[in-house]
């Protein structure tokens, strides 16, 4: 079909390499018009009283859009940028600028999907024509080996199958130049976090990285964590790490908002396995993404189960839902030192380790027994890297009504903390109050809580809390 006029409507896919909408209106020959539309849904305030999007999140997102106008423009086109029900915004578009057809990315879950049909009803009333295109994934969902109403509920069996007998495509490259149409009436502007309803979150030096979005941002980490100084080869043995930028790829904000590719990192691990080395490092980062694949499968063939409280296993349990508990976890005041350093750098920093999420996740799940829904929550309102289904789809997993074969995956924080830090220097990092304790080992605190906590609790420190909860042993 050739249009004369494309609306490219820009969504968690903000950047101009690999991007299938961009480069199918390009072949088309048509004029084209990139339009990226906050939606103001995101930003407001959950039962619970924090934003479905907080702060971080949004700042990353703001720097990604100003990133991708960057770059249209260097092509010779620009972003049209609208504030509020993408649905209705970009139909108005459409029609002032006249537009033959919107092309946009497919996305898999509730909300979003509900924004897609309401804006595909509303076109098709109008005579304009709408393509969505699946991006995101390694694997295209077209060349699964399976239809996906019967992705395997088992990773590995997913993953294997994937690999024999799909292929991952090659990347669409990035367009040189654009079809921009001149003299357009209307070009928006890009909100500040308070036209959002937020306050730009304090800057913490002790994060593991000074995250700023976008696609340029996303290559430059690429660029320097495989290529200069050369940490691919050893990421399967650093990836479980707590401190410092390098332990693992810190991709993830940048795939969250399609800032990157999987399938441009994908062809750069290639391109390092073949310039540099080849081994089981190289490939864990390709089995990391084929997780994240997993999960976006598993929400695409579950749909609404996996945000209730039965997950897609059905298991009804008595999950607690006592705000007070679930506040101190939040606030990484719990009194167990490994949780609490976790959730501490999420609150300043928007970024928390796998290791650490896995950890504060099962504490809130299995020992605090709290509805495990509120967490999910409050990772999507904290994480710059929040992707509806990797959290949620991880969430289920821990919760245990999720695609764990296992029958309860618990996380003994004891235990955690010993392999993961033993020296205490990641607790010390963020609960500095910790380090003034003499004559205490940094994890005896632990041990001490759970054998006396409910007789008369443990005193810590002056302003470090008693542990909430016993540990489950
Ligand atoms: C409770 C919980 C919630 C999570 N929420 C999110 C989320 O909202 N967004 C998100 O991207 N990841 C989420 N994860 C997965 C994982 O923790 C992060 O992807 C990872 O920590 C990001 O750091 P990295 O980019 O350095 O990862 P690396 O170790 O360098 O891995 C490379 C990439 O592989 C993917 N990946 C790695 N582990 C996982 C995984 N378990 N599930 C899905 N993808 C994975 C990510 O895209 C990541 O960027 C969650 C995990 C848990 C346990």
């Amino acid at each position: 079909m050739k249009y004369n006029r494309v609306i490219v409507w820009f969504r968690n896919d903000l950047r101009v390499h690999d991007h299938a909408p961009l480069i199918s209106a390009m072949t088309k020959g048509a004029e084209i018009i990139p339009v990226y539309c906050f939606d103001q849904r995101n930003f407001h305030d959950l039962d619970l009283g924090f934003p479905k999007s907080g702060a971080f999140r949004a700042k990353f997102l703001i720097e990604s859009v100003e990133n991708l106008k960057r770059s249209l423009q260097s092509i010779g086109a620009d972003l049209i940028l609208e504030v509020g029900n993408p649905e209705e915004r970009i139909i108005e578009l459409a029609t002032s600028f006249q537009a033959e057809a919107i092309f946009f990315s497919e996305e898999v879950t509730q909300e979003e999907k509900l924004v897609e049909e309401r804006l595909e009803k509303s076109a098709w009333k109008l005579g304009i024509a709408t393509e969505a295109f699946w991006q995101s994934t390694l694997f295209h969902m077209e060349d699964l080996p399976f239809p996906t109403n019967l992705v395997p509920e088992v990773f590995t069996q997913f993953r294997k199958e994937c690999e024999k007998f799909s292929k991952v495509r090659k990347t669409l490259g990035a367009p040189q130049s654009i079809n921009f149409p001149d003299n357009l009436s209307h070009s928006g502007e890009i909100p500040d976090l308070s036209t959002l309803g937020l306050s730009k979150p304090a800057h913490s030096k002790l994060g593991v990285l000074d995250f700023k979005g976008g696609e340029d941002e996303g290559k430059k980490r690429l660029q320097g964590y495989f290529w200069e100084k050369d940490l691919l080869k050893t990421y399967k043995e650093t990836r479980n790490g707590l401190l410092g930028a390098d332990y693992s790829s810190k991709f993830s904000p940048w795939l969250a908002l399609g800032c990157l590719s999987p399938r441009y990192i994908y062809e750069e691990v290639l391109k390092y396995e073949k310039e540099r080395k080849k081994n089981q490092s190289t490939y864990w980062l390709i089995f990391e993404l084929i997780w994240r694949d997993y999960f976006r499968f598993i929400c695409k063939k579950h749909g609404n189960k996996v945000f209730q409280i039965s997950g897609i296993k059905n298991i009804v349990d008595n999950w607690r839902r006592d705000e007070t508990i679930f506040w101190n976890w939040a606030n990484g005041e719990t009194g167990i030192p490994f949780v609490d350093a976790n959730m501490r750098e999420m609150n300043q920093t928007g970024f928390m380790s796998n290791r650490g999420r896995q950890i504060a996740a099962s504490f809130l799940v299995n020992d605090l027994e709290i509805d495990w829904r509120w967490g999910a929550s409050y990772f999507e309102s904290m994480l710059i890297d929040y992707d509806v289904c990797s959290n949620w789809g991880n969430w289920m997993y821990v919760a245990g009504v999720g695609n764990d074969p296992r029958e309860s995956r618990y996380f003994n924080i004891l235990r955690q903390a010993n392999n993961y830090d033993k020296k205490g220097d990641y607790i010390r990092h963020w609960i500095p109050e910790i380090s003034v304790i003499s004559g205490f080992d940094i994890h005896q605190p632990f041990e001490l809580s759970t054998k006396s906590l409910n007789e008369k609790g443990v005193v810590l420190g002056k302003t470090y809390p008693k542990p909430i909860a016993k540990i489950k042993m």
